[in-house]
């Protein structure tokens, strides 16, 4: 793995700048507990950081660098704030260095002030990630588990929470590095068999070769499956909801957000813009657009509506049909079903608290003639009334999730990053399976063996090059 020397002690703010209890600034290298107790000083003027037991905390205040020094002639205005101080010594911190977290109060000023005072005493601002780029490189934790610490920042819903946090301690690295430990293992096995085929025959180990290459095909497949359901879990489900003007999907919208964003009016044709809106419901996270009235029209503004309805059910993993079963189906339903095809769809038949004009069968006859399949859901419903959403949480789970959103002891794979480098990974494998077939010279088979060995381990970041760490890392939030 690609190394670097960390000598110098970075400082940043690591939580959010702005009116809160508290904040917190990191510090980290070899020089934290001397650079904290340039700033630092104790109740009775005497206490140094550098004394102290690691992992402990310490009441006290953050002054000036000078005043510091001089600790016993420090005045009152060279306070900056009172903190708790805690002193962590290498190894066993969060970056495997030095480590001296200082909580202040909340507070734009408080925050930044104290900052100011640590990078006067020494410190380096930190870039963004660093902190977790240093836990990296010094091989605390792996190219997986750093990246799970950004899924857990960014999770929004808890199932997405739970596997990033399983992630975080290390379940993927372990299951990626098992396949490349039995990959290196065979690989020599290969090269004794080349280097010496008196002793050893290749044609009698060929078996066991195979069906550990069949094995690890089924590992890495199996991984590679939950990749659809992982991003849908990580990033939302992209959900569009579509129907006539007056259908109700501005009032579904509504429910499902719980507060009266979009407009819901009585004319046909007036919800004119796309909103878009993250939600979350039954834990699953869907990034809800809904759509203007689709339907044919003179009127400019609602043109430009009705391209942005057809782009954003380009897009959907959804599609939410709403339709009014106060009225009756016509030409207009035609329309919107010939645009939705091919995608997942579920029918609302929404207002069932109003006289029904249309009923399921019709909906489904009508389903059939446009092509769409006769599994489509269609599901009783009524905005006004709130009835019919726990049947949609159901479908919803069904249709995504395999009916399951419990992701214990599971690996579920939410970066598309990895699920590229498990795509390429199996390609390989399955070059080797068949050169195995059509039985090639087994040189052949290592040349295919270690790129996916490679792959695998650009997961895990062993074969990551700086470049892509940086990358990575750069996409992380300050102070992390
Ligand atoms: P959109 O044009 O599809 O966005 O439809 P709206 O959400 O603006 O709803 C149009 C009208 O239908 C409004 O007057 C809503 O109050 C009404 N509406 C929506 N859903 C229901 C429902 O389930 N039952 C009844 N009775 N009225 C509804």
């Amino acid at each position: 793995m690609w190394k670097i020397e960390n000598t110098d002690t970075i400082a940043a703010i690591s939580t959010a700048v702005s009116e809160s209890g508290i904040g917190v600034i990191r510090i980290s290298g070899p020089d934290a507990v001397e650079i904290a107790d340039r700033v630092y000083r104790s109740p009775g003027g005497k206490k140094r950081l550098a004394k102290v037991e690691t992992h402990t905390i310490h009441y006290g205040y953050i002054v000036e660098p000078d005043a510091a020094v001089n600790a016993l002639q420090s005045k009152p205005a060279d306070v900056i704030d009172e903190v708790l101080v805690s002193v962590m010594r290498a190894p066993r911190t969060y970056t495997a260095e030095d480590v001296v977290e200082i909580s202040c109060h909340g507070g734009v000023l408080a925050v930044t002030r104290v900052l100011d005072a640590v990078l006067k005493a020494g410190a380096r601002a930190a870039q963004p990630g660093e902190f977790t780029k240093r836990a990296y490189l010094n091989g605390r934790i792996d190219l997986t588990e750093a990246e799970a610490v950004m899924d857990v920042i960014e999770s929004k819903n808890r199932f997405a929470l739970q596997n990033a946090v399983s992630q975080v301690q290390g379940t993927l690295y372990r299951r990626i590095e098992k396949v490349r430990k039995e990959m290196l293992y065979q690989s020599a096995h290969i090269e004794a068999c080349l280097d010496d085929p008196e002793a050893l025959s290749f044609e009698s180990y060929l078996p066991e070769f195979s069906s550990a290459v069949q094995r690890w095909t089924k590992e890495l497949s199996a991984l590679l499956a939950t990749a659809d359901s992982g991003r849908l879990m990580q990033e939302g489900i992209r959900t569009a909801i579509v129907g006539k003007p007056n259908a109700g999907k501005s009032s579904l919208m509504n429910l499902l957000l719980g507060e009266d964003r979009a407009i819901v009016t009585p004319v046909a044709g007036t919800t004119r813009d796309v909103l878009t809106e993250t939600i979350t419901v039954g834990g699953m996270t869907l990034i809800v657009t809904d759509t203007a009235g689709i339907r044919e029209t003179d009127d400019l503004v609602e043109k430009i509506g009705v391209q942005r309805a057809k782009g954003a059910i380009g897009r959907a993993d959804l599609v939410l049909y709403l339709i009014d079963s106060s009225t009756c189906i016509d030409t207009e339903d035609r329309e919107i079903l010939n645009l939705i095809q091919g995608k997942k769809i579920i029918i609302l038949q929404n207002k069932t608290d109003l006289h029904t004009m249309t009923d399921e069968r019709q909906i489904r006859r009508m389903a059939s003639e446009a092509g769409l399949g006769d599994g489509i859901p269609v599901l009783p419903f009524s905005a006004t009334e709130k009835t019919g959403l726990d049947e949609l949480v159901s479908a919803l789970r069904t249709m995504f999730f395999d009916g399951k959103l419990s992701f214990n002891d599971e690996i579920v794979i939410t970066n598309a990053r990895h699920k590229e480098l498990l795509k390429r990974a199996l390609e390989s494998l399955k070059q080797l399976s068949e050169s195995i077939d059509s039985q090639m010279p087994e040189d052949f088979y290592t040349i295919d063996l270690m790129s996916a060995y490679e792959a695998l381990g650009e997961i895990t970041g062993q074969e990551a090059g700086e470049d892509l760490v940086n990358e990575i890392f750069s996409r992380f939030c300050m102070g992390k």
